[in-house]
């Protein structure tokens, strides 16, 4: 089965904006493979999202298009799917403008997202502020149904409908409002350095994040190093919040159900439990970061996919801005 107008539309992205992780694995990309058959799927590289922090333009460049390689190697497969660059659609920007004049400011500043990222800079750019607008549009655009996403994204889609909503009621019926998809197991990977704290591509700090393209050694490593708690081995009637962690990731990866999770790790010492984690996540990342290093050789191939993308896309979302340009009485010609 192909590219077709038949099936129900899902949209989802990853911002360009560091190495990849296994919370991005397990939140997202890993559940984007297994609907793709079953939707008509849009990928994006949202690299306009990236921005909303400094980016070194050359590095920038380069992750743009790595992002792009570990979506093929996960499994996304062009044929079914749609793999973008957020920027080669420059109705996202031209939607997004539109969408922020009926987003009322306070609805942006009770982001938590927002609240966190915004405290972290010296001088805050509106973008950090405007970013669930562009999120907004980049669902919306394609009218998508579904938005397949981590816990931490929840939020974004609860505005992104609120914003729709608010569209159709002042200009008519015009978005579908979309659906919130998140896994069952691996929603909101923590970091492995602080399981406080969710793991993510912007956080530094080498035990923080186990990197999709991280070697075998050093994914055992960083395991190992985990923080867990003052116990010594895996108690069901008390988990501290690494342990935890550690077997989510190991559900998360094997996909098999919590009663033999809890069978298989009752009692086990944590030193134990590490290494059987680190086996599980290594062999699950080998066979990907092989074919990764297969997608890159091929000199070409990824931006021909973009490009591909695009192509595709483009009318879509051009038919929703000329759309939404006609109910707001914005000029389309005589
Ligand atoms: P950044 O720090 O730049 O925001 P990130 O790691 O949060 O990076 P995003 O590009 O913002 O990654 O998010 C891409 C997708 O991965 C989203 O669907 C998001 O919900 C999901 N995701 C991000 N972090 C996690 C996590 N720790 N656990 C599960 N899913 C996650
Ligand atoms: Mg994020």
């Amino acid at each position: 089965m192909g590219w077709s107008n038949m099936k129900a539309r899902v949209f989802s992205g990853v911002q360009p904006s560091g190495n990849l992780h296994i919370g991005n694995y397990l939140g997202a990309l890993k559940n984007w493979v297994e609907i793709q058959s079953n939707y008509e799927c849009i990928w994006g590289i949202v690299d306009l999202h990236a921005v909303t922090v400094y980016q070194d333009p050359v590095e920038l460049r380069s992750k743009i298009l790595e992002t792009a390689a570990l979506f093929l190697a996960v499994g996304i497969d062009p044929k079914l799917s749609s793999i973008v660059a957020q920027s080669s659609v420059p109705a996202h920007s031209e939607l997004a403008w539109m969408l922020t004049c009926v987003t009322p400011v306070g609805w942006l500043e009770r982001m938590t997202q927002y609240k966190t990222k915004a405290q972290a800079q010296e001088t805050v750019g509106d973008g950090i502020l405007q970013y669930p607008v562009l999120m907004a549009a980049d669902i919306l655009i394609y009218q998508a149904a579904i938005v397949p996403v981590g816990d931490d994204q929840a939020q974004h889609l609860e505005l992104t409908r609120d914003i729709a909503q608010r569209f159709n009621s002042l200009y008519g019926e015009t978005f579908v409002l979309p659906d919130t998809s998140l896994p069952a197991v691996g929603a909101r990977v923590m970091g492995l350095d602080d399981p406080e704290k969710k793991m993510s591509k912007s956080t530094t700090g080498s035990g923080h994040a186990i990197g999709l393209l991280d070697p075998p050694d050093q994914i055992r490593k960083k395991i190992m190093r985990a923080t867990t708690d003052s116990q010594p081995a895996v108690n069901f009637d008390g988990l501290g919040a690494g342990v935890e962690n550690l077997l989510n990731i190991f559900q998360a990866c094997s996909g098999c159900t919590t009663e033999k999770v809890r069978e298989q790790f009752a009692g086990m010492r944590y030193g134990d439990l590490k290494k059987t984690v680190a086996d599980m996540v290594v062999s699950q990342l080998e066979p990907l970061q092989k074919r990764y290093h297969e997608i890159v050789s091929e000199k070409g191939y990824v931006d021909c996919v973009l490009q591909e993308g695009a192509e595709r896309v483009s009318p879509i979302a051009g038919s929703t801005v000329q759309q939404v340009k006609e109910r707001m009485g914005l000029y389309t010609g005589a």
